[in-house]
């Protein structure tokens, strides 16, 4: 995989755009295929990506999408800043249409001017998981990941690359 660059979220917006007809017809295909070797193939490239790609040079998917936040990921927050978890609740979030607790704000009331999270060892389970390209059975989440491309470098290149891949050619 060629060097990840930092890419805004606009731009990966354009991109992602430009790519719609490539990365939807993968997508369709990987859903109807469900090649075996996909979490091999995804997991690799995301190893690669990481390995080289520092996520304190990006910070967009804090600075522009809530992870859903559980009362678990809640407790733990508030307790982290002393504070009630009925306070904590009240004061940092809010319902989604999904009915999911997630921020009330983006960027993310926790990420600091050097793009550190405030409660890096407590954050919600979401964050740690972000962007999701690790986990078993991607062919689940694949509508997720189309949706990430517009927020994650990583994402968008994984994708580009698996686009681009002889073994899932499109
Ligand atoms: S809690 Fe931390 S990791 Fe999660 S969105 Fe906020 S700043 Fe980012
Ligand atoms: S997970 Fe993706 S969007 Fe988030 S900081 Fe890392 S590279 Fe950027």
């Amino acid at each position: 995989m060629d060097q990840i660059p930092y890419i805004k979220p606009e731009k990966l917006r354009e991109f992602t755009n430009n790519r719609r007809q490539d990365f939807t017809l993968l997508f369709k295909k990987l859903k109807a295929k469900k090649p075996k070797n996909l979490d091999d193939v995804v997991h690799e490239l995301h190893n690669e990506a990481f390995d080289q790609f520092d996520c304190l040079t990006c910070a967009n998917c804090c600075s522009t999408i809530s992870p859903v936040i559980t009362e678990k990921d809640a407790e733990r927050m508030a307790k982290r800043l002393k504070m009630k978890a009925v306070d904590f609740i009240s004061q940092y979030l809010r319902i989604d249409e999904d009915k999911d607790y997630v921020f009330k704000q983006t960027p993310c009331p926790f990420l600091m001017s050097d793009n550190y999270c405030m409660v890096y060892e407590d954050r919600p389970k979401a964050c740690r998981e972000y962007p999701h390209t690790d986990r078993k059975r991607m062919y689940q989440i694949l509508n997720l990941t189309h949706k990430n491309c517009e927020v994650c470098p990583v994402v968008f290149c994984i994708t580009d690359e698996l686009a681009r891949n002889s073994v899932f050619k499109v």
